[in-house]
């Protein structure tokens, strides 16, 4: 177990160099280009592959440091560089975890670097939980993945929304209802292979903000894998859903409550970097814009503002490094930590970038300056990956053991 340290070591600090180089020389200038096109940004996720910041080799290097800082470290920087360019580049990776962390060895080999595609080719992939009536009640999923024995086949029917990189992705892995009877402990995940007949994209959806990042409905209309598209496989399914028949009543520990708190962490260091990018040209501006002939951050009702955003971003940074070490260590939840560290990131981004644009004024409110996108940006942070209700339930109930509602 690596020891919790709030100090990046020498190749941790290399890798974060090279990661702001490129958030900054290639991410930033693109940033408002793509916000306005609303398309998914192609040739800086090509740009991010040729130098190894957009592969599974690099994903697997951070996701896997035993200091827990490899991923909150990299989030902070891509995000820092633009939201939704960011979002274009690590969604595949939040697609690619899924298999990771339930994929047999041969699953994870087949369909990860199908997920990535190479330089010359990129692809990305979509990871597909939300309907249009199971957003944050997961449990009334309706999407229905049947067992079709004689075929060794899966047949899967429903709609999912809001799937970032959804149509448009190589894969697909999509979340659907086995067992009717067990609720959210009767879903499976199902890899959908490229150009599977049934899958189609529905609506687009045009968004308040990370624009660049492709959103949209998911339409599976008699779909049919194979047995091996089973993310685990047949028999670790049938055990898991006898274990949950056996246990029906009983309050038991949910593998999926678990997966979630440690990929909560990530969404928390993306807010961080989206905070902290709107902080320095706040600050910057405080300090050159002058008014009543002098610097505007020479009035208290300015700098003070300025500190506490500084303050709420390095603690909210304190508590996503405090939840990524304990994922990797395989350190407990007890206070549901890592929806602590999302639950108050997101909301730090919230508002620090609405502070931003009351320092940078008129200016703050126009998209000459970056602090306009990044506001609508971090709205995104109090949403997915479970809203800010959610986490203040989830945390609730893990400190109380009560089953608040
Ligand atoms: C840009 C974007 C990208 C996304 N990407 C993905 C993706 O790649 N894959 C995927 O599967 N999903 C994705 N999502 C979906 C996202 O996770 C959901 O939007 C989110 O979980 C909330 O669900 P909902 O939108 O249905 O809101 P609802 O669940 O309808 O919630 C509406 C409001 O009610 C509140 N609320 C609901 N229940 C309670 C409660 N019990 N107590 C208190 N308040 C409550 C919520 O907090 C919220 O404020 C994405 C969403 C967006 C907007």
């Amino acid at each position: 177990m690596a020891e919790f340290t709030m100090e990046l070591n020498d190749e941790q600090k290399e890798v974060r160099d090279w990661l702001h180089g490129f958030a900054a020389d290639v991410i930033r200038p693109a940033a408002a280009e793509w916000d306005e096109r609303e398309e998914t940004p192609w040739p800086v996720i090509q740009e991010a592959a040729k130098v190894g910041i957009y592969s599974l080799d690099f994903y697997a290097q951070q996701y896997f440091d035993p200091t827990g800082l490899g991923i909150p470290m990299a989030m902070e920087e891509l995000f820092w560089g633009d939201a939704g360019i960011a979002l274009s580049i690590v969604g595949t990776g939040l697609a690619a975890v899924g298999v990771l962390a339930n994929g047999t060895e041969e699953q994870i080999g087949t369909w990860i670097p199908q997920m990535y595609g190479d330089a010359s080719d990129v692809k990305v992939a979509a990871f597909c939980s939300s309907e249009p009536d199971a957003g944050s009640d997961v449990a009334s999923m309706r999407t229905r993945a049947v067992y079709d024995e004689a075929k060794d086949e899966w047949v899967i029917n429903g709609t999912k929304t809001w799937a970032t990189n959804g149509g448009i992705a190589n894969v697909h892995v999509v979340v659907a209802v086995v067992d009717p009877e067990l609720g959210s402990k009767g879903h499976a995940s199902f890899i959908i292979p490229p150009n599977t007949p049934g899958l189609s994209q529905g609506q687009k959806f045009k968004k308040h903000g990370i624009r660049a990042s492709h959103t949209a409905e998911v339409v599976l209309d008699n779909v049919r894998v194979p047995g091996s598209c089973l993310l685990g496989g047949k028999e670790k399914l049938d055990e898991r859903l006898a274990r949950a028949k056996a246990s029906r009543g009983e309050r038991v520990k949910n593998a999926a409550m678990a997966t979630f708190e440690a990929s909560r962490p990530a969404v928390g260091a993306m807010a961080v970097g989206t905070a902290r990018a709107a902080y320095e040209v706040a600050l910057d501006y405080a300090m050159t814009r002058e008014q009543f002939g002098r610097p505007i951050i020479d009035n208290q009702g300015v700098a003070f503002q300025l500190a506490d955003m500084r303050t709420s971003i390095d603690a909210a940074r304190l508590l996503v490094w405090r939840a990524s070490w304990m994922a990797v260590n395989g350190k407990p939840f007890t206070a549901a930590e890592g929806s602590m560290s999302k639950l108050f990131a997101s909301e730090t981004a919230k508002k620090v970038t609405a502070q931003a644009v009351q320092i940078l004024g008129g200016n703050g409110y126009t998209r000459e300056y970056p602090v306009e996108r990044m506001h609508r940006d971090a709205a995104i942070y109090t949403i997915f990956e479970g809203t800010s209700e959610i986490q203040r339930l989830v945390i609730a109930r893990t400190v109380s053991g009560m089953s608040i509602r």
